[in-house]
């Protein structure tokens, strides 16, 4: 049997991202990432694949056939929040609605239960759990165990499989499980997102065949928007531009065409593995 893994993808617009938002200029194309959606879309059919998308649930609402596609095409379809705002800016009150108001519109949109939840930027903040557990979400995809990149995230964290929430947070209910984002082993950088555009398929490849070999399922990710040709905006950093389009879907077809199953986080958790389990059986997690 091959290996698992889960290559999901943040569902949000360009005009969505920090990077975008905090930029001088602005584009007036609409809706930049859906051609990338539905080209994610596609491809996984050929491929025989399914994957986890966490979608911004205000794109559900101003585009809701491109997000029922992903659930009609049998994609599991999990929050990314409703506006794609970060979590740290907001009051707790701010965070609660973001992760109701998804989990209420996605469920309308899809008709299916929504049980996963990623926060945009891997942003988290300490009631980061608790509100999870409250709103009825059973996992989070919010933790990329990276070392310490300047200017940007990394450095908290070192759990690299499914884990029970308290294993991030020592107050969070157990209720949550815990599914970080994968990292290349001993380099410590996230295997996926900007570093498969920086560093090509092969570096993301390798990486994957590593975890596998540790009995870990990968947990990749891309983004709609690094699979269209951008606008250019002032201000928008060059880092956000390098490889998108074209090169980008190369990419993702490279890592489809590698000898692994691809499915979605609910799958894998339903599965059983969490550190919890690789105990259970004796096995190091
Ligand atoms: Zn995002």
């Amino acid at each position: 049997m091959s290996n698992r893994a889960v290559l999901s993808i943040d569902f949000e617009l360009f005009t969505q991202t920090p990077a975008y938002r905090s930029a001088s200029g602005t584009t007036d194309r609409d809706g930049v990432g859906l051609d990338g959606g539905r080209f994610f879309r596609e491809i996984l059919a050929e491929y025989d694949a399914t994957a986890t998308a966490f979608v911004v649930s205000s794109v559900a609402q101003s585009h809701p056939d491109a997000v029922r596609a992903l659930a009609d095409a049998g994609l599991e379809v999990a929050s990314h929040t409703h506006t794609h705002q970060l979590l740290s800016d907001l009051d707790s009150d701010g965070r609660r609605a973001e992760l109701a108001e998804s989990k209420d519109v996605l469920e309308r949109v899809t008709g299916e239960q929504v049980s996963g939840f990623r926060a945009p930027a891997f942003d988290i903040t300490d009631d980061h759990f608790d509100l999870l557990s409250d709103i009825g979400y059973t996992y989070d995809s919010s933790v990329v165990s990276s070392r310490s990149i300047p200017g940007w995230y990394g450095g908290e964290y070192d759990i690299h499989r499914p884990v029970p929430a308290s294993a991030v947070h020592p107050d969070a209910p157990d209720s949550i499980t815990e599914f970080p984002a994968s990292v290349m082993p001993g380099l410590q950088l996230p295997l996926t997102g900007t570093w498969l555009r920086f560093f090509g398929p092969r570096y993301t490849i390798l990486g994957m065949r590593l975890l596998a070999r540790r009995g870990i399922t990968p947990m990749l990710y891309v983004h709609p928007w690094e699979l269209v040709d951008l606008p250019a905006v002032e201000g928008v950093p060059t880092r956000v531009y390098v490889r998108t389009g074209d090169w980008m879907r190369r990419a993702v077809e490279r890592i489809l065409q590698q000898d692994f199953e691809f499915t979605t986080a609910q799958a894998v958790l339903a599965g059983g593995e969490t550190a919890a389990t690789q105990l259970q059986r004796g096995e190091t997690p």
